[in-house]
């Protein structure tokens, strides 16, 4: 089939390819990810845990337990939920913050809610005997089953809360990990689970003046409701006398935004990027389509969402959303197009699908923002995946209130913090309040994030051995460092829906660690030769593609611009989950932890 031409299109293929590249390029910038400022130090109390009354008051613990998981958030809870089904009794997990829940305890600002469809990311709901309330499920609800699954696998028995790894090596002699904290603890596991999360350290601008602001501010991921009022459902009428603006546009700022633009006397929404924003309709579940439900359904609804988002086919679409529908339509376009296939016509048609899906959310700005000049500056000119797409039924009319302005910076952002509030575009905005939506590190090293570093054998630590790239048997271990395991996308299948992929990493792990005890082995380690071999896999099937990644627009998919030579080998397993989670599987079926070093 030919490329349909412009005016069949409806628009010009060229000129959005020009425009995409003008407004990328006004956004590079030499500092790329050094611009944002790590928080620490005299910005420290940005990452204070507002949720809790006090710190508890506990005795260090100096004791032994068999396996230490490192994270309460989802990837902890499954860890911990699948290794309570093998049996294993003497589980300590470690969090710092004051519960489980991981992103959805600290991400608590009006408007929170999760984007993948609830009865798909809420893990181990059949398990629970729960189905989520509404279609996406909003934070609070996220949050309580944390909670829940937490309390039905008892995992608060015996958990370290509000407490920070600081350190951990590998003793030899008694084959033990040795675990400190900020809590003074100094306690040995016989197997670690790091769970430590992707988008879990906040993140503030560089922008100059930052601590010179007199009024009040903070980080979405630690919103102040004592500020504020209200809750996450919004109503926050302390802000009905404030001027507030919000630094940042994306998926957060996305959901919030129309909560403070309904309350505040005068909201300010500073964009660099803006997000694409797609139609949410959310929805109450229906109570007999729950109650329909056969066993196994989740399983199997997570199977079905992630076969059609790695470009699969399936005979009904259960989940139907922008997701899928995204993905569907740019895979269709180039996949499925009978016997008459012209492989070298893939790309373009697989650009020009995108280019229909972006002119639709454009078209979507301009219906519902009132004022064209704001409804322009709200249209995003990048590729669909460059940035994460966004859905929200409200956000882009609240820009449609009096009380609420748009301050678009052209691509360069905010210049400066006053005294007063903040300099954009050579205008100062006098604020009350300033609300940074500016999001989490990423892309910095492994340690920093996680905030602590691996002693291994021979005194190597983690952040050594992953200078020049990070090195592991199925993403899951690394050899040096025995009896440690590791939760993450890196080497390993990644999903659009995490909690998928965490879950049969859990499982995997379970595995192993049964066969640890069935056959009495003290340590396990990975064979050299079996990690050089998957690093090698890795990278020869990487679908990282650096053009694509050039292309795009600045944001943390790409580096903020500076696409990292080493993101082919810190990626994810380049073939797709599915086959990933296949190899695990026939790597399991096996039985034998083929490269594994097994030492009674
Ligand atoms: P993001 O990193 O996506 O957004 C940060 C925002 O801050 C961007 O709009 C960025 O602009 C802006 N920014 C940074 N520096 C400046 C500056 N100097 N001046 C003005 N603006 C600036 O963080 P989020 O917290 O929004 O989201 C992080 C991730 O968390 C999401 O991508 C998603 O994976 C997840 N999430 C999921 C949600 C869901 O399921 N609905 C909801 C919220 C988060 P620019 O784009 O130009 O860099």
């Amino acid at each position: 089939m030919a490329i349909p031409t412009k005016e069949e299109l409806g628009f010009d293929p060229k000129a959005l390819r020009d425009k995409y590249r003008t407004e990328r390029d006004k956004r590079l910038r030499e500092d790329a990810n050094e611009q944002y400022t790590e928080i620490k130090g005299e910005f420290g109390s940005f990452i204070e845990d507002p949720y809790v009354a006090e710190n508890v008051d506990r005795e260090p613990f100096t004791d032994e337990v068999e396996v230490a998981i490192i994270g309460g958030g989802f990837g902890g809870l499954i860890a911990g939920a699948r290794l309570r089904e093998h049996g294993f009794e003497n589980i300590r997990i470690i969090e710092k913050g004051g519960d489980f829940g991981g992103t959805w305890y600290w991400n608590r600002y009006p408007g929170a809610a999760c984007d993948t469809e609830a009865y798909i990311y809420l893990p181990l709901l059949e398990e629970l005997d729960y189905v989520p309330s509404q279609k996406y499920a909003h934070a609070p609800e996220i949050l309580s089953h944390s909670k829940n699954i937490a309390a039905k696998y008892d995992l608060y028995e015996n958990a370290c809360l509000q407490t920070e790894v600081t350190g951990m090596q590998w003793d030899e002699l008694e084959s033990r990990w040795v675990i400190q904290t900020n809590r003074q603890d100094r306690f040995k596991a016989r197997f670690v689970v790091m769970s430590n999360g992707p988008l879990h350290r906040p993140k503030l601008p560089g922008i100059e003046g930052i601590n010179s602001f007199k009024g009040h501010t903070f980080h979405t991921s630690r919103w102040d409701y004592e500020y504020t009022g209200g809750d996450s459902n919004g109503a926050l009428e302390r802000l009905r006398d404030k001027k507030v603006a919000i630094i940042g546009t994306g998926a957060t700022a996305v959901q919030c935004t129309p909560h403070v633009g309904e309350a505040a006397k005068q909201l300010y929404v500073f964009q660099r990027t803006p997000s694409s924003i797609d139609i949410r309709a959310n929805r109450k579940t229906d109570p007999e389509w729950a109650e329909s439900l056969k066993p196994g359904w989740q399983k199997e609804r997570m199977d079905n969402f992630n076969i059609l988002c790695s470009g699969g086919v399936v005979e009904e679409d259960l989940v139907k959303d922008g997701w899928t529908e995204i993905i569907r339509n740019l895979i269709s376009m180039a996949n499925y197009r009978g016997e008459d296939t012209n492989w070298d016509e893939v790309p373009e048609l697989m650009e020009i699908a995108d280019f229909q899906k972006m002119e639709q959310i454009r078209a979507r700005a301009s219906d519902l923002v009132e004022d064209p000049q704001t409804a322009e500056s709200l249209k995003p000119y990048y590729r669909q995946f460059c940035k994460r797409p966004c859905f929200h039924d409200s956000y882009l009319q609240t820009f449609n209130r009096d009380s609420v302005e748009l301050v678009d910076t052209n691509g360069l952002g905010v210049e400066r913090i006053t005294e007063k509030g903040v300099v954009a575009g050579g205008k100062e905005y006098e604020v009350d309040c300033i609300i940074f939506a500016t999001g989490f590190e990423v892309g910095t090293s492994y340690v920093r994030r996680s905030g602590y570093d691996v002693t291994g054998l021979d005194g190597i630590t983690l952040s050594d051995k992953w200078a020049e790239g990070m090195r592991t048997l199925h993403g899951v271990m690394t050899s040096g460092f025995p009896n440690l395991f590791i939760i993450s996308n890196s080497q390993a299948g990644f999903t659009t829906n995490f909690p998928h992929a965490m879950d049969e990493t859990s499982q995997h792990i379970g595995y192993i660690l049964n066969e640890c005890r069935k056959d009495n082995l003290s340590s396990i380690d990975v064979e050299k030769e079996a990690e050089d071999k998957w690093v090698e896999e890795i990278i020869g099937v990487s679908r990282f593609a650096s053009d694509f990644q050039e292309s795009c627009t600045p944001g943390y998919y790409n580096n903020e611009g500076k696409p990292n030579p080493k993101s082919a080998q810190n990626g994810p397993y380049g073939k797709g989950s599915r086959p990933y989670f296949r190899i695990t599987a026939a790597w399991r079926e096996e039985g034998n932890m083929a490269g594994i070093k097994k030492n009674k």
